[in-house]
């Protein structure tokens, strides 16, 4: 067989479909007197009428028309939000301490204060994660031990959707960046609508904590799925889920199982199931009352405060602000408002420290400070 590059450019039927004849013609150059080695530079048109120059040799090696590509590209997400909030901004601007609110004390620096867009972020935190077959099949099966069999039709449905993503497989093409772009912005986007629909100027009326806010039920249960996700949503609650799953694995020698994408989705659909479950259980809540300020909070804003104890649906705090904290509990002595005294608040504060992940936020440095001791 003769050497594919001395071969004429004429005898390649592949590239002669491309050959585009008109602005070759112009220019004299015919394909009965080129080579398919060739670093000659022609004209190309592909089969969406585009005109481009490249050389022979590089045709062959990458046979894509640039304006085609360009315009696959331009498709893709160009402005993407890297460092993605797993605490919201919103919140943390309770205890901003500039006249913007874009500064608080953070522990990860005692000296001065740092800006909030800084803080319990991490770069790509909710990109989207299609799985493949053994994670599906290892997180349906994981989450079929749970009573309500019509919600868990809805979860494998959407996991079914991240398992056919995985299909298309762009690793180790030019398409992977702006593949994992685009799932990062979506998982952003997806994050803030959420975000928007639940806390609808939640925050504001909690504050205010007027009985009339547990009597509007879109309230309470839009308070409700806030918290909850907020509890799952956070660095901690995925560093647990996925210690957890690390150990199923390793118990029984699986593989092809990645915890860090298994841990994600299973946040998102442990989060849904509690909000269901405290519904179903008719919630209540307490709202805590510090007239000093003085509530610091954390990467984690929302945790357990009750021992765990299977027979009994948790007791949630949520940090609200510097001036208020509820706990949500089905437990109906948990209600109605409560101010409570200094050395309440402290207990809640050291509660803060203890279920904190990397670092603890306060508007006041001293009252930060009076902290530093306890934190891990
Ligand atoms: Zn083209």
């Amino acid at each position: 067989m003769a050497d594919k590059k001395s071969q004429k450019l004429i005898e390649n039927e592949a590239l002669m479909k491309e050959w585009d004849w008109d602005r070759n013609n112009e220019i004299n150059l015919k394909p009965g007197d080129l080579y398919v080695g060739s670093n000659k530079r022609v004209w190309w048109k592909c089969n969406r009428n585009h005109s481009f120059e490249k050389s022979i040799r590089d045709m062959i090696a990458k046979p894509q028309c640039p304006k085609c590509k360009e315009e696959i590209l331009s498709l893709f997400p160009k402005q993407i939000t890297k460092n993605q909030h797993y605490v919201q901004q919103k919140y943390l601007r309770q205890w901003g301490v500039d006249e913007n609110k874009k500064q608080t004390y953070c522990s990860h620096n005692y000296n001065e204060s740092v800006p909030i867009k800084s803080i319990c972020q991490e770069k790509y935190f909710y990109k989207i994660e299609p799985i493949n077959k053994t994670e599906y099949n290892f997180i349906v099966d994981l989450i079929s031990v749970f009573p309500d069999k019509n919600k868990i039709e809805e979860y494998i449905k959407v996991l079914k959707y991240y398992l056919y993503l995985n299909d298309f497989n762009f690793a180790g093409t030019e398409f992977e960046k702006p593949v994992e772009d685009l799932y990062a912005q979506t998982g952003e986007e997806i994050t803030k609508i959420h975000e928007e629909v639940l806390s609808n100027d939640i925050i504001d009326s909690l504050i205010k904590c007027d009985d009339d806010f547990m009597l509007n039920i879109e309230k309470k249960y839009s308070l409700l799925s806030y918290a909850i996700f907020q509890f799952f949503r956070t660095k901690k609650a995925r560093n647990k889920l996925q210690d957890n799953i690390k150990n199923i694995i390793s118990n029984g020698k699986l593989t092809d199982l990645r915890p860090a994408v298994i841990s994600k989705h299973l946040a998102d659909i442990f989060g849904n199931m509690t909000v269901d479950t405290l519904i179903d259980h008719d919630f209540h809540i307490l709202f805590l009352k510090n007239k000093n300020n003085t509530f610091i909070t954390s990467d984690n804003p929302v945790f357990v405060i009750n021992e765990i104890d299977l027979d009994k649906i948790d007791d949630f705090l949520y940090i609200v602000s510097p001036s208020l904290a509820i706990i949500i509990s089905t437990n109906k002595n948990y209600s109605g408002i409560k101010t409570i005294s200094d050395e309440e608040v402290e207990l809640i504060n050291n509660l803060v420290v203890d279920n904190s992940n990397t670092c603890i936020i306060s508007n006041s440095l001293s009252l930060l400070k009076k902290y530093k001791h306890k934190q891990l």
